[in-house]
């Protein structure tokens, strides 16, 4: 992160968002096309969402929640692969549900601990098409579940879950929300069956470290684009942020979903058998307690912990995906699509439920775009 570009003052892009987009592209044009990126957060950190750090006691915690790393792409973890090693971690979780807990995605064991039965694979097929209730089009995440499961256990997982997440009634989110959990009629209980499922070895914070150590790339912390010294010049813009506050707010705000974090420490070895344990039921105020010592491998004495509350006002964590939401979306997309200057990026600009692996192809992808348009001087 070379200071002498900031006495030139003078950029070919300015990338505003330091997460997994941001950064992934200010890598990309920096070592891939020679180019000059000053990249600006403004929070005092990079890395985002993704962003990881060691608490008080010195253990490894996510600061914006738990953050696991799966992929079918091998374009993305040989990408990522330049900036850390990894370590093997396949998530699991726990549902706590009529006093149990039981797996989630819903599988043969779900049914029998659930249900006092011994199901064999086919048997748990049979019964969950037994329930499955026909609908004619699928539309909802209700739908989704409901013609899958049926509506018993459609109110034990999912129901209580995603209206505490949501703020909304499953019926009211387009399907493509409760479509990312399976269901399954064998035991394989990992949450993913992503063909690459590891875990950056030293953490996300110590991989974008290494992505944006470049002398091209200049880093920015605490800064807003609305704060940026007005005499900074750059010839392109990338904007990671939330696509609305850019064009200010004018056709009315995008729905997020935010959460407040509760930390906590305990003066124990280990809380609960798995990294996650969910909580369906409407009546505990948190979604989920994570336990981050199962992701990360780390050995010590305490463990630390984060409980999650849903709430409406805050970061804007989550793009609601419902149609309405798109239709806003895409009147804002127009108004981007018009200024050739600023690129819209991530999971902010877009607008989109994507997960990390994605905003990574979406990054790369990018970058493919610019690189056609423009020979290349010197690779990467
Ligand atoms: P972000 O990480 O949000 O980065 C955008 C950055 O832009 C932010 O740092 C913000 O401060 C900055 N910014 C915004 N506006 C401005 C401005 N005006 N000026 C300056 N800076 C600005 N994905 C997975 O693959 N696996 C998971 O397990 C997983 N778990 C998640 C859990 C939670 C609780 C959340 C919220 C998300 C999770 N995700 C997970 C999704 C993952 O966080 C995102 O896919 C990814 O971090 C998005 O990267 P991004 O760069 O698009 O956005
Ligand atoms: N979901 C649920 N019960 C669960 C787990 C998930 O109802 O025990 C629903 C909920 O609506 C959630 C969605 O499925 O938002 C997607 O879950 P996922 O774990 O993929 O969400 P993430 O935390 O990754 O955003």
């Amino acid at each position: 992160m070379a200071d002498e570009l900031s006495s030139r003052g003078d950029y070919d892009y300015l990338i505003v968002g330091a997460g997994f987009a941001g950064s992934v592209l200010a890598e990309r044009l920096a070592a891939g096309l020679g180019k000059r990126v000053l990249l600006i957060d403004r929070r005092p950190h990079i890395g985002g969402n993704a962003y990881d750090q060691l608490d008080d006691h010195g253990i490894l915690v996510h600061r914006y929640g738990p953050h696991i790393f799966h992929t079918n792409a091998p374009r993305i973890v040989e990408y990522l692969s330049r900036f850390t090693a990894w370590r093997p971690y396949e998530h699991r979780v726990l549902a706590e549900v009529d006093g149990q807990r039981v797996p989630i995605p819903i599988n043969r064991t779900t049914l029998n601990r659930l249900y006092g039965l011994e199901l064999d694979e086919q048997q748990a097929g049979a019964f969950l098409a037994a329930r499955a209730e026909p609908v004619a089009k699928i539309r909802t995440s209700e739908d989704v579940v409901v013609s899958q499961i049926g509506r018993e256990l459609y109110e034990k997982f999912f129901r209580g879950y995603t209206r505490k997440q949501w703020g909304l009634d499953p019926a009211q989110l387009d399907r493509s929300v409760t479509a990312r959990v399976p269901t399954r009629t064998d035991d394989d209980d990992r949450y993913f069956t992503d063909s690459f499922q590891q875990m950056p070895l030293h953490g996300y914070t110590r991989m974008f470290e290494r992505m944006l150590d470049h002398p091209n790339i200049e880093v920015r912390l605490s800064t807003d684009l609305r704060q940026l010294d007005q005499q900074v010049r750059y010839r392109q813009m990338v904007y990671t942020g939330p696509i609305d506050e850019y064009f200010g707010h004018c056709y009315g705000p995008l729905p997020y979903r935010s959460l407040r974090f509760r930390h906590e420490t305990l003066d124990r070895e280990q809380l609960q058998p798995v990294a996650v344990v969910n909580y369906p039921d409407e009546q505990v105020p948190w979604t989920r307690i994570t336990e981050y010592k199962h992701l990360t491998g780390q050995r010590h004495a305490k463990t630390s912990v984060t409980y999650e509350y849903p709430c409406a006002e805050g970061e804007p964590y989550y793009p609601i995906p419902r149609p309405e939401n798109a239709a806003l979306y895409k009147r804002y997309q127009e108004l981007a699509d018009a200024i050739p200057r600023v690129t819209f990026l991530g999971r902010l600009g877009t607008y989109r439920y994507y997960n990390m692996d994605q905003v990574v192809g979406q990054a790369l992808a990018l970058y493919q775009r610019i690189e056609a348009a423009e020979p290349a001087p010197r690779r990467a």
